[in-house]
């Protein structure tokens, strides 16, 4: 069993950082994947990035099978059509404790690479849509906060404040 690495937490300045693409196909990038999966799996969340856990490549894992049977890996992931856009709830395992809702697309074209580089596109509706735009905005150091009203950010950095000096 590969163990998990921690989840790095507004306001860590690493998550504000924009990753860089993936170039080799290679061990370490394995060894990233199966930690972002494991990682997902110890949570209740379905998606992550490899930022979050403080690997800054253009990574991503999702499953939304609810039970781990079904990892989706997004290296070096563009979003190539965006439709149906919509209001959707949001959390972040990066927030903890804030969901929010953000305008969205509810249907899109992505192009990535699997893990061994090989290119695919997908079709994506509803939370698996919305999912990947939320860990695509991750590698460009965007936080699903950023998307909302003014006033609830400014809540969220109150509490941010707070945790900080309270510990
Ligand atoms: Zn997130």
């Amino acid at each position: 069993m590969t163990p998990t690495r921690p989840i790095l937490e507004y306001p860590d300045p690493r998550l504000r950082r924009p990753s860089a693409p993936v170039s080799a196909f290679d061990d370490d990038l394995a060894r990233l994947v199966e930690d972002l999966l494991s990682t997902l799996y110890s949570t209740s969340g379905i998606g992550l990035s490899a930022p979050q856990i403080g690997a800054l490549q253009r990574v991503l894992v999702m499953d939304h099978s609810g039970d781990g049977t079904a990892p989706e890996v997004y290296v070096n992931p563009e979003i190539l059509g965006r439709a149906a856009f919509g209001i959707v709830e949001e959390s972040c395992l990066s927030v903890p404790g804030i969901t929010g809702n953000v305008f969205r697309a509810t249907r899109l074209r992505v192009r990535a690479r699997d893990q061994h580089g090989t290119p695919f596109e997908h079709e994506l509706t509803d939370m698996p849509a919305v999912c990947l735009q939320h860990e695509v905005d991750h590698l460009n150091g965007k936080l699903f906060i950023d998307r909302l009203w003014f006033w609830r950010r400014l809540l969220i950095r109150a509490r941010a404040g707070r945790k900080k000096r309270g510990g």
